[in-house]
């Protein structure tokens, strides 16, 4: 049983490193720190194992996954000499499998990465089509049994009008009626689960958070999840903020400042594309505490910083006798390196799923994201109870078909 692995993105900083880790842990170079999927309860689930995964993928731009993953140790070590030259050749062979791809609608600063063509010739019908002659390539060519396709691809702007695409109906209209306002993230994820390709959604773009796409993934009965990896700033809220509302201390003003210098800063520097991510860095407070306050997030590009993401967050909160009081947090961590286990413990995730016919959301998996689909619960701690749970449930569930791995 052979596991297929499509990054959207593949060039990126997030898809090269998750595909570094994976081809280290193959090469006996690293080891699975930093991915849940390593740890109990959740390691008892029958997982694919990462090093049979199978990498593929579309960018925009040129620059190599080598040359990416180069540039990442150069500027911020990570990950080390000996690492990059015990994978140098299998990221040499992978960048072969990545085809150029789509920038439609993903606004001027993510064009700008992209120095050749584009698949933007056609209707948005063609561009669906030339995406899924893609992923069915490579699923012949590599005899692959389960593709799963994730999204790590720049953040786009968010679209001005999902609630229009709310049924399968209405997207697959728009798509026949060449609709200029599909953006990227739809077509791609469009294309997927139409062929019942699981989908995961790394990114704040739209991807499978409209209507009609959710549809089509429970028709299908396709795993999905979505949406922006939680794995840093995020992640502290999440765990911090139950924490105040248990103890009955009010938060009177929640400021975040994020510093990156990677591509992806470069790109959240834009104002249409930095809007999604700050409304999925900001929302989640609310629904954990329940009520309105001041609730600030700023994204700011330091070129100099690289991959090596700086947050410091201010918390204003009031307890007894109407007392003032302060907590302040730095976080800096090397982005890519947070992100990519998470990405390969939810292509293992989402893979054990759609092997036993979980379709649709998955709830399971919400502790993941910063905007998770399908499931209003954003406290870490709960999140990452549903996920043990599920784990215990199906900790006995059979490898139907892993137990052939080539
Ligand atoms: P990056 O800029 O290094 O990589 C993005 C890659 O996507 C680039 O190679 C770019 O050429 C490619 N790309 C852009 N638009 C594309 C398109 N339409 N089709 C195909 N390829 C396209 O960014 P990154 O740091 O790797 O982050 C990737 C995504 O993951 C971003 O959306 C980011 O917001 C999200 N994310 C990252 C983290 C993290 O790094 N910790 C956490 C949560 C979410």
């Amino acid at each position: 049983m052979t596991t297929g692995v499509w990054l959207v993105g593949a060039r990126g900083n997030v898809g090269s490193t998750a595909i570094t880790g994976a081809r280290a842990i193959a090469n006996g170079v690293s080891d699975t720190t930093g991915m849940v999927t390593a740890r109990e309860p959740v390691a008892s689930l029958a997982l694919p194992d990462v090093e049979d995964l199978v990498f593929g993928g579309h960018d925009i731009r040129s620059q190599s996954i080598e040359q990416t993953v180069e540039e990442s140790h150069e500027a911020g070590g990570v990950p080390d000499r000996d690492t990059l030259e015990a994978v140098r050749e299998d990221l040499r062979e992978i960048d072969t499998r990545v085809n150029i791809g789509t920038a439609r609608r993903c606004g001027a600063a993510v064009e700008a990465l992209s120095d050749g063509e584009l698949v933007e010739d056609g209707t948005v019908r063609d561009v669906i089509d030339e995406i899924r002659s893609d992923y069915t390539a490579f699923v012949d060519e590599h005899d692959i049994d389960r593709l799963v396709v994730v999204n790590v691809a720049s953040t786009e702007p968010p679209m001005e009008h999902p609630e229009e695409y709310e049924t399968l109906e209405a997207f697959e209209a728009a798509v026949e009626a060449d609709d200029e306002n599909l953006p990227a993230s739809t077509l791609y994820a469009y294309a997927a689960l139409v062929d019942g390709h699981p989908h995961v959604n790394f990114t704040p773009s739209t991807g499978t958070s409209l209507g009609g796409l959710a549809e089509l993934a429970d028709q299908e009965n396709v795993p999905h999840t979505g949406r922006d990896g939680k794995t840093g700033e995020t992640l502290l809220k999440s765990a911090l903020a139950p924490m105040f509302a248990g103890r009955n201390l009010r938060i009177l003003g929640w400021d975040g400042h994020n510093l990156l210098g990677n591509s992806d800063g470069l790109v959240l520097d834009d104002d249409a594309n930095k809007a999604g991510k700050v409304e999925s860095k900001g929302g989640l407070l609310e629904e954990i505490l329940g009520y309105e306050h001041h609730n600030s997030v700023r994204i700011d590009y330091t070129p100099s910083l690289g991959d090596w993401k700086t947050a410091w967050d201010h918390i204003h909160f009031q307890g007894f006798l109407n007392t003032e009081m302060k907590m302040q947090f730095t976080w800096e961590g090397s982005d890519s390196a947070l992100a990519a286990p998470l990405v390969l413990d939810l292509v293992r995730l989402v893979a054990f799923a759609d092997e036993h016919g979980h379709g649709g959301h998955q709830e399971q998996l919400a502790s993941f994201f910063k905007s998770p689909q399908g499931v209003d619960e954003h406290d870490l701690s709960r999140q990452f109870d549903i996920l043990y749970d599920y784990a215990e449930r199906h900790a006995s569930d059979p490898k139907t078909d892993h137990d052939t791995d080539v």
